[in-house]
């Protein structure tokens, strides 16, 4: 792999990290994950076959990206986020639970979408999607999937709020509103908000 930064206490078994990707002390990926370009994967995260994490994506330290579990363009795990990829877990080694884990059914994807945040501590319960632009309040727990743009906190997790791409939060109470950190201006349409591009048009 060509200009990956691995530190010399990491243990990479996989040959797909993009460039300029770093790779921090004790952390060990597995054979069949996959990271993009420009990544920062924290100390003592572990990164399990099947995972895919995209480009410019920073984990910080003490995750585990299991199987199943895809992270989009950008996004952001805070620390110590435990993502989960099974809703009826049993040990592989239990005789009356074995058969289960003989087919590959038991295994619920995870989506993180491009953008967003997971804040640190946070529970992400199996097969949700959190949506392009959400955040993810540290030590929230999430049940159900996270629309674009929205803010959730709590447990189990529940809309608080939006939030612009550049991560700081949308204060208003009207149909629309503008960033009062970059700019970028939004509007309410069906049952989430949408950004309005400089032109005025959907975007
Ligand atoms: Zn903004």
């Amino acid at each position: 792999m060509r200009d990956v930064q691995i530190h010399a206490s990491a243990i990479v078994e996989t040959d797909r990290i993009g460039p300029r990707t770093r790779v921090w002390a004790f952390a060990h990926v597995l054979a069949g994950a996959v990271i993009g370009t420009d990544c920062n994967i924290g100390s003592h995260t572990f990164v399990e076959s099947g995972a895919i994490i995209g480009n410019g994506v920073t984990i910080k330290n003490n995750n585990s990206i299991w199987s199943g579990i895809t992270i989009d363009d950008g996004a952001f795990i805070g620390p110590a986020v435990v993502f989960t990829n099974d809703r009826h877990p049993r040990s592989r080694g239990l005789p009356e639970a074995a058969q289960r884990y003989e087919r590959d059914d038991w295994l619920l994807p995870t989506r993180v979408g491009r953008g967003s945040t997971v804040g640190a501590g946070a529970i992400v319960l199996p097969g949700r999607t959190i949506g392009p632009y959400a955040t993810v309040a540290a030590g929230a727990v999430v049940t159900r999937d996270v629309p674009a743009y929205t803010l959730v906190a709590g447990q189990p997790a529940r809309p608080r709020g939006w939030m612009c791409c550049c991560g700081l939060p949308l204060r208003s109470a009207a149909d629309d509103a503008v960033c009062r950190g970059c700019g970028l201006a939004y509007t309410r349409g069906g049952d989430g908000i949408r950004r309005l591009d400089t032109r005025g048009a959907a975007g």
